[in-house]
């Protein structure tokens, strides 16, 4: 007998997601376990190196699942900024149109792997619903005075008109178009993140399992922090 994996799949991918059988529910007795995995761009559509990522996630969902806990394993899309608007510009469409085209494609694609994901909280940081509350936060941070603009020299395309992240920067030249970048002073916003040095490094102790290297990059960073504040001061 012929293994018909085409029928055999479908019968079973239409059966999960009538049923929701990947679903968290809220009312639970279980302990809760988290499992978050990286959300892609949709700038494009998921290849292996992705999938890798996903099963994983899955494969430590599913066991836990299996140990009797409640596991919340969401999914989402990081739809905001320059990946999709390179994709957008190289393939001369809108934005948003190239980018809920890709979510469509890559759910579909990720719904016939099979990944236990629930569904119901799909989320794309583009949507309003989802960003209101990113301008929430940063309104939150404004008010305490944590987030403030000043003039800071910006790597410029005078091409694409754009700034460039530093990785966007390939031997001084724009890696969108081959442009020689200018260094540009413009009005940027930061977070006060150096507010809160003193109280990251303190609780560098209290980090458990944290790799000792890891734990000694940041204190190195803190500290030189820490130095120009009180220079400054
Ligand atoms: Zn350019």
């Amino acid at each position: 007998m012929d293994y018909n994996h085409i029928e055999i799949e479908q019968k079973w991918q239409k059966e999960w997601e009538e049923k929701k059988v990947f679903k968290t529910s809220q009312r639970n007795d279980k302990e809760k376990y988290y499992v978050l995995t990286m959300f892609p761009y949709p700038s494009g559509t998921i290849h292996v190196g992705h999938v890798k990522n996903y099963v994983i996630g899955d494969v430590v969902a599913r066991y836990k699942r299996m140990q009797g806990y409640n596991v919340l394993h969401p999914f989402g899309y990081d739809a905001f900024g320059l990946p999709a608007e390179n994709a957008a510009i190289k393939n001369n469409v809108n934005p948003g149109e190239w980018t809920f085209k890709n979510i469509e494609t890559i759910r579909n694609q990720i719904k016939k792997i099979g990944i236990s994901y629930d569904w119901d909280r799909e989320i794309a940081t583009c949507t309003e619903d989802y960003y209101k509350w990113t301008q929430w936060i940063f309104l939150k941070l404004y008010e305490k005075g944590l987030a403030y603009k000043k003039h800071a020299a910006v790597n410029w395309c005078p091409s694409c008109k754009t700034v460039l992240a530093n990785e966007q920067v390939v031997n001084g030249k724009c890696e969108r178009c081959g442009t020689e970048i200018e260094m540009k002073k413009l009005e940027q916003w930061y977070f006060k993140i150096t507010e809160y040095s003193e109280k990251l490094l303190n609780d560098l102790d209290i980090l458990d399992g944290w790799p000792e290297n890891v734990k000694i990059m940041q204190k190195t960073g803190l500290e030189k922090v820490l130095e120009q504040k009180s220079i400054l001061l």
